[in-house]
């Protein structure tokens, strides 16, 4: 697997779609357990790496996740904002002298970047937050990048853990963000940062898929 900087575009523009596709649920989730703004916030994000896009593609990963970062830290806003900004900033300084994307770099930048978020917000596993979503995705990948399955089942797993880990936030009490002032009463919603994590991961393995297919 080798991801180039001009499928970038394609990239960003499906993770918008679904988070558009699904704004509905996860406004609820986040007017329940937080202050309703998490889907306006990425929207806002999304829309500014779309204009972006282009010219990332003409560029290196390293320079292309830096840009990222940064406009996601301007433009996003909210717990989000910061920790999204962290995982991209620090994603490039991991593929600065790495160089080409492919799964070994991908999970080595991926997992610096997910460890960097959880220093960033202070939380770890297991706190009702996106890293139930995003810790996962990045074992998924280094245990992938160990020894590298068929793309199929790459995606399969990366999938898995998403998913899982998303839908594990349901039952647990917050204890980072917002929803932790809720105790008890946050039990029983997804958090909407795992949520749309886990959206997001979906539709961009979906075009990868397609990108091999
Ligand atoms: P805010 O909570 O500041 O309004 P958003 O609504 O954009 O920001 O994002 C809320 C999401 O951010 C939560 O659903 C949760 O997944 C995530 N989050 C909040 N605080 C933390 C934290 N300390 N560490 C990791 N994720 C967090
Ligand atoms: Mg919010």
């Amino acid at each position: 697997m080798s991801i180039s900087t001009c499928q970038i575009k394609s990239l960003v523009q499906a993770a918008a779609t679904a988070i558009d596709a699904n704004a509905e649920e996860v406004s609820s989730l986040d007017q329940a357990i937080g202050d309703g703004d998490h889907v306006v916030n990425l929207r806002r994000g999304l829309a500014a790496l779309e204009q972006l896009a282009d010219e990332l593609g003409e560029t290196d990963w390293a320079s292309a996740l830096q840009k990222i970062g940064m406009s996601i830290m301007s433009t996003v806003g909210g717990a989000s904002g910061s920790l999204y900004g962290t995982l991209f900033v620090t994603m490039a300084k991991a593929l600065r002298d790495a160089g080409d994307m492919n799964l070994a770099n991908l999970a080595a930048a991926f997992g610096a970047g997910v460890d960097a978020m959880k220093q960033r917000g202070k939380a770890e596993v297991g706190e009702k937050t996106m890293l139930d979503t995003l810790v996962p995705v990045a074992q998924a990948l280094q245990e992938a990048a160990a020894s590298p399955p068929p793309l199929a089942e790459l995606i399969e797993r990366i999938n898995h853990a998403a998913a899982t880990g998303c839908e594990s936030t349901r039952d647990l009490v917050a204890t980072r963000g917002r929803a932790s002032f809720l105790g008890e009463r946050a039990r029983g919603y997804l958090d909407p940062g795992a949520r749309t994590a886990q959206l997001m991961v979906a539709a961009m393995t979906a075009v990868l898929a397609q990108g091999e297919a």
